[in-house]
């Protein structure tokens, strides 16, 4: 549990930080994208050097269009969803799509943050810092996914090089299948 964190939002950013570059894009992109790279600025403490600043920034961007992509798709389905959603007893916490009627909770991993198999990376400065750091990422991700299941949640994750398509397939499938009740 991450119950020494403080409150997400109120983190400040420190001037020196990668914020700069998101902050700009969440302007030209709207509220919803601010609030999700906030969510995830606050979530580094980073030290980081121009290189790694540049892959965060790439990281999210492509992080969000998967998101962006999938709500799409979902809503285009007639799906009605809540976006960065506080997960139940985990008040920290957040899906990026949930359908709480159904107890169905989706969360669009970025594959640097969530170490995708296929295109996790380690920064080289910092190395030390980064690995704990994306490893606490995946053991928090384990632990979030079990707190939900345990409570009878269906936990939906999808990597972010994941075909939209294919993902709108399998949370239609999720929320539409067995259950009663809209
Ligand atoms: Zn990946």
């Amino acid at each position: 549990m991450d119950s020494s964190r403080p409150v997400r939002h109120s983190r400040r950013v420190r001037q020196d930080s990668p914020a700069t570059p998101y902050l700009q894009a969440a302007t030209s992109r709207g509220l919803e994208v601010c609030v999700a790279v906030l969510k995830e600025l606050s979530a580094v403490e980073a030290p980081t050097d121009p290189r790694t600043s540049q892959r965060m920034s790439r990281q999210r961007t492509r992080d969000t269009a998967a998101e962006w992509a999938l709500r799409r798709l979902l809503h285009a389905r007639g799906l009605r969803y809540r976006v960065d959603a506080e997960l139940p007893g985990l008040p920290r916490r957040r899906a990026d799509i949930m359908f709480p009627r159904r107890r169905i909770a989706v969360f669009v991993d970025g594959c640097f943050w969530h170490g995708c198999p296929a295109h996790k990376t380690a920064p080289k400065s910092n190395a030390a810092w980064w690995a704990a750091k994306l490893a606490r990422n995946v053991e928090r991700d384990r632990e979030t996914d079990a707190h939900l299941v345990e409570r009878g949640w269906t936990v939906l994750r999808i990597w972010e090089h994941e075909d939209p398509e294919h993902a709108a397939d399998l949370v239609e499938a999720a929320v539409r299948s067995g259950h009663s009740g809209p």
